[in-house]
């Protein structure tokens, strides 16, 4: 964590929020929201925002809602929003309450007709396309429409119109009445509210008329009291949108919209456009896809949400983007892993080994410790047979020069167990080496040869009470760092995403582990429980590499 005491380290937003404490600045009062659109899965991105507002919530004992922004119906779904509360409180934090903007819709449309009352709003029937150009551009001043002096009674009775039904979509819209000239070209007259007949998940066909994002985002935070209005840097230009709408309707409270920079992580993409047409095209197997950045992927692959609070406390949070390694999200698992993992061994890729001095019949139960370093973790029982199975890579008929591992006549220790030498390699006719011969030394149980030096030391299991197991290894999504500047993200796909090893064997303390269960195979990585598995073959996921590579 980032400090030894575990406090969270500074950063300009806990400094404003304090100081606007210090001054009573909303009566002691802190209150955040986090507000996702149910258009997707929440993805790591999501998850600073979460940390952050959540965590400001908390450290002030102030209050944090989740709010569904959902004036999208388009795309919104009932779905999407049970997996956002689940993501949500899976990474730990519980919301004081829920709300949705939709709650909104009456009061939403009972301010707009004020603003129109004001002669601040007006009824539109440009087209999208004519409301674009007239918008003009960053050099070029915007053009009035000419619907813009209609009579207030005119725009009042075209809006309740337009609630009504009475036209198709697209006929009118109802824009605001700020300033065609103004630099900022969020300001130039921005719509509030378009026609669109489609069904809502929530408020089903009650309305045919919806609210744009700024329009709602200002009011529903003033609607609940918000005190600070996190965002990201993309709605800085929209603060003074923002910041008008509430002066001008009075609302009984205006929070303080402050905008911080966006995760972006390299090797993958984090828009959910994007994300989706990952999924839709069947480029990964779903959201939960553990090589996706959701959090519903990254907790499949077995990240904790420990792991993920850690790395949005270490990124930190600040007002310039900048572009984060995999590495570092990597890293915070990683040690995670290694502090609360369990120990276990499996071999990835088998090579069958008979211990011809070893009795046929006979089977010990080895202790193991299940965490080197912490003995409250316990022990378990590993057995040991004649036959086991070693990781082919520990075996070389030709060793490098260094090589530590098992070869022709040489000896090496099974971890937990003996010292073995190989006394004959048994190969096909193609030359692969299928088995080994070996010898066991029965005093060096636990002991050190007599003798000699035996450096190197293996992995293994009992082949008969090990389980088969499928290992599914991932590398990144995409070839590119950042495949979002690409004119085709897609075309930076990388095609060696996933691995398959389908015959890998696991000790035998693994029957019935459940899914998200994780462990640290020894000698191999960290690897978590998928919920593909079933009782005759377990399937694991590699979360992360025991070591970085670079
Ligand atoms: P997209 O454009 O991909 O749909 P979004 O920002 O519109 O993403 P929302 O569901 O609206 O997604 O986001 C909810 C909240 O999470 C917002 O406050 C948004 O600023 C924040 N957020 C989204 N992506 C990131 C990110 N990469 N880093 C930090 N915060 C993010
Ligand atoms: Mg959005």
């Amino acid at each position: 964590m980032s400090t030894p005491e575990n406090q969270p380290s500074a950063n300009f937003i806990r400094q404003i929020v304090s100081n606007d404490l210090a001054i009573n600045k909303h009566n002691g009062k802190i209150a955040t929201r986090f507000p996702p659109e149910p258009n997707g899965f929440l993805h790591i991105g999501h998850a600073k925002s979460i940390c952050l507002n959540f965590g400001i919530a908390q450290e002030n004992q102030g209050t944090c809602n989740l709010r569904f922004d959902d004036t999208n119906p388009e795309k919104e779904s009932i779905e999407f929003m049970q997996s956002i509360e689940k993501d949500v409180q899976w990474l730990g934090f519980q919301w004081t309450a829920e709300y949705h903007s939709s709650d909104y819709f009456d009061p939403l449309y009972d301010y707009a007709v004020q603003l129109i009352n004001q002669n601040l709003a007006y009824v539109d029937s440009l087209s999208a396309e004519e409301i674009r150009a007239y918008r003009g551009s960053l050099t070029e001043e915007g053009k009035e429409s000419p619907d813009r002096n209609r009579p207030i009674a005119k725009s009042l009775d075209l809006f309740k119109r337009m609630r009504e039904g009475e036209f198709e979509d697209g006929k009118y819209v109802l824009r605001a009445k700020i300033d065609m000239a103004s630099p900022n070209i969020n300001m130039r007259d921005p719509t509030l509210y378009r026609i669109r007949r489609t069904h809502h998940h929530r408020t089903g066909g009650d309305w045919c008329l919806y609210p744009m994002y700024d329009y709602t985002h200002c009011i529903s935070d003033a609607i609940e009291g918000i005190t600070h209005s996190l965002c990201t840097l993309e709605f800085e230009d929209h603060r003074p949108l923002y910041d008008w709408i509430l002066d001008k309707l009075q609302t009984p409270c205006h929070p303080q919209q402050i905008e911080f920079a966006r995760l972006q992580l390299e090797y993958t993409v984090m828009s959910k456009r994007k994300l989706a047409q990952l999924v839709i095209e069947n480029h990964v197997k779903g959201w939960d896809d553990p090589r996706m950045p959701t959090i519903a992927g990254l907790r499949r692959r077995g990240f904790t949400p420990d792991s993920i609070r850690d790395f949005c406390e270490r990124i930190g949070i600040t007002k310039k983007d900048a572009w984060i390694k995999m590495a570092a999200l990597e890293s915070c698992i990683r040690d995670d892993l290694n502090e609360n993992a369990p120990r276990a061994m499996a071999v990835l890729k088998p090579l069958r080994v008979v211990i011809e001095n070893y009795p046929d019949e006979q089977v010990e139960l080895l202790t193991a410790k299940n965490h080197p370093q912490k003995e409250e973790m316990g022990t378990r029982e590993i057995p040991f047979s004649k036959i086991i199975l070693i990781e082919q890579e520990d075996f070389s008929l030709v060793p490098p020069p260094k090589f530590k591992r098992l070869i022709e006549g040489g000896e090496v220790r099974l971890r937990g167990a003996y010292v073995i030498k190989c006394e004959k390699v048994i190969t096909d006719t193609a030359g692969n080496v299928i088995e080994l011969r070996c010898s066991y030394d029965k005093v060096t149980l636990g002991k050190k040869p007599e003798g000699r030096k035996v450096k190197g030391v293996i992995h293994w299991v009992s082949e008969q009470h090990s389980i088969p197991a499928e290992l599914r290894l991932y590398a990144p999504l995409f070839t590119e760092a950042n495949p979002e500047a690409q004119s085709h993200f897609l075309e930076t796909l990388n095609p060696n995403s996933l691995e398959i090893l389908s015959d890998s064997r696991v000790e035998a303390s693994l029957a019935n582990a459940k899914p998200e269960t994780r462990y640290q195979f020894e000698r191999c990585a960290y690897f978590c429980v998928d919920s593909d598995s079933r009782a005759e073959k377990l399937v694991l996921n590699r979360t992360v590499s025991l070591r970085d590579s670079k």
